[in-house]
């Protein structure tokens, strides 16, 4: 199925409608007077990053979605540096920068808690200008046309190109305070549009997290999908089976935790982009029957709980999260070890452990969230079951928080004749424990530690 879509991706039969941004070499500039852009809005690193690069002589921008966020009135979670200093360069103007990334190679250069992330210009990959290659370390596609490296420099507007939507591309520029435009990108601000750079299916096949990347800035900002960028999107689909597992761990918190996660995952069961990521779960929400009208009102809930708590500027957890995706799953596993006799507690053991194991090919789940989610699922029983002295027992449990709020979810997702959650309500009245699920998500402290703790995926750089 892959094979033969990248077939007619390269024969160009996907994507016919031709890309709308103009390929020229000169950009507009927006004067400090067209743009709404004040510097004072800017993080002061990131203009102190700007300006010592400006002063040891080098072009240094503000980039992506700093200025996109400003222009659009909202306040960036980040600001990112854009510079035609290579990453070495950088490096030696500050104290604490440190260069990370294989595919992409970015300097974090670290200020307290806030990381500007600085990143050289781009270029194209048929230049042929040997001078600007990176030799060590320059492009390399796979068969499929996927970047395994794109390390070859090149100037501001090869930059503009590399990038992916036009509302991503535009630079503030420290020099007369202008916004540079090369791609259209003010234009589609205004009129709400997420348009990709470039071909569309190239651009997907380079990398298919760009996808992800559409859906998600559509629901962020509700805007709409211009046609050439939304048009391949079904069919080059499965083309996420190629991203690495511990990148794709980062996007799903991104998709699901950034405070439109219900919207999110709505637009990505319409494009054909969850089954790639959550095959198991994909599969059984593709049935029609009962059962997967409610697992999809189980999921849908759990978003909207999650979006509500970003909200309120409440703590999300991805183990809470993850249970409720890979709750189907699990059900189904557990169900056929009940029927080989195991008593329904080990069944869901069985099953939680088999459910996260099928998933990690896919989606690398660290285990610091993968254990707090089987502990969910396993507590389902006891709630289900426990009365008396076992259930007041079980309020101290250190998962009880989040394993009652997925009672509830999943109770009021199968319509369930006669549930459970109003009588630990009631018990939690009476015994209070003053904890919410994400407190009681906190790995437990260690005594001692006897080996350094293994660097998980979301220790180490995955903009791989
Ligand atoms: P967010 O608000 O999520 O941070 P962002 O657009 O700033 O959104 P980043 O991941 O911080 O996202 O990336 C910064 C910029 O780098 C983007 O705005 C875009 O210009 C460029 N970029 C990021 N990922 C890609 C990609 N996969 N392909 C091409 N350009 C990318
Ligand atoms: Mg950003």
């Amino acid at each position: 199925m892959l094979k033969r879509l990248l077939k007619s991706l390269k024969r160009g039969e996907i994507n016919p409608i031709a890309t709308q941004v103009p390929v020229t070499a000169s950009a507009v500039t927006i004067s400090r007077d067209e743009h709404t852009i004040s510097r004072k809005q800017i993080s002061k690193n990131a203009l102190n990053v700007m300006y010592e690069l400006t002063r040891a002589g080098y072009q240094a921008y503000l980039v992506g979605g700093g200025v996109r966020d400003l222009l659009l009135g909202l306040s960036p979670k980040d600001f990112d540096v854009a510079t035609d200093a290579t990453p070495e360069q950088v490096k030696q103007h500050f104290r604490r920068a440190r260069i990370v990334g294989r595919r992409f190679r970015i300097v974090h250069v670290r200020f307290g808690r806030e990381i500007i992330e600085v990143t050289t210009f781009r270029g194209s990959h048929d230049q042929t200008d040997d001078s600007k290659i990176n030799r060590n370390d320059k492009t390399q596609v796979n068969d499929q046309g996927m970047l395994l490296r794109d390390n070859v420099y090149g100037s501001l507007h090869d930059d503009a190109m590399r990038r992916d939507f036009t509302i991503n591309a535009l630079y503030y520029s420290i020099n007369g305070f202008t916004v540079l435009d090369h791609t259209n990108g003010m234009q589609d601000l205004a009129d709400k549009k997420i348009r990709i750079i470039g071909d569309a299916g190239q651009r997907y096949a380079e990398d298919p997290v760009r996808m992800l990347r559409a859906i998600r800035f559509q629901a962020k900002f509700d805007f709409s999908l211009e046609t050439a960028t939304a048009k391949p999107i079904a069919q080059l689909a499965p083309l996420l089976k190629q991203i690495s597992a511990p990148r794709l761990f980062d996007e799903v918190l991104k998709l699901f935790l950034s405070g439109t996660g219900k919207k999110t995952y709505q637009l990505m069961d319409d494009y054909g982009l969850f089954a790639p990521l959550f095959p198991a779960t994909g599969k059984l929400l593709s049935d029609q029957n009962e059962a997967s009208e409610h697992f999809h009102s189980l999921i849908l809930s759990a978003l909207e709980n999650t979006d509500l708590r970003v909200k309120q500027d409440k703590p999300v957890t991805p183990a809470f999260l993850y249970a409720a995706l890979l709750w189907p799953r699990v059900l189904v596993i557990s169900e056929q070890y009940q029927q080989q006799g195991e008593a329904r507690f080990r069944a869901l053991q069985l099953a939680g452990h088999q459910a996260v194991d099928e998933q990690m090919p896919v989606i690398a789940i660290p285990k610091r969230f993968s254990i707090p989610m089987r502990e969910i699922w396993t507590l389902q029983h006891r709630l289900e079951t426990a009365h008396g002295k076992r259930a007041i027992g079980v309020l101290q449990h250190p998962r009880f928080r989040a394993a009652y709020d997925f009672l509830l979810l999943r109770e009021q997702s199968s319509q369930q004749a006669e549930p459970r959650g109003p009588f630990w309500t009631e018990l939690q009245i009476q015994h209070p424990i003053n904890k919410d699920h994400t407190e009681s998500d906190r790995p437990r402290r260690r005594r001692r530690s006897r080996k350094p703790r293994p660097k998980g995926p979301r220790d180490s750089a995955t903009k791989d």
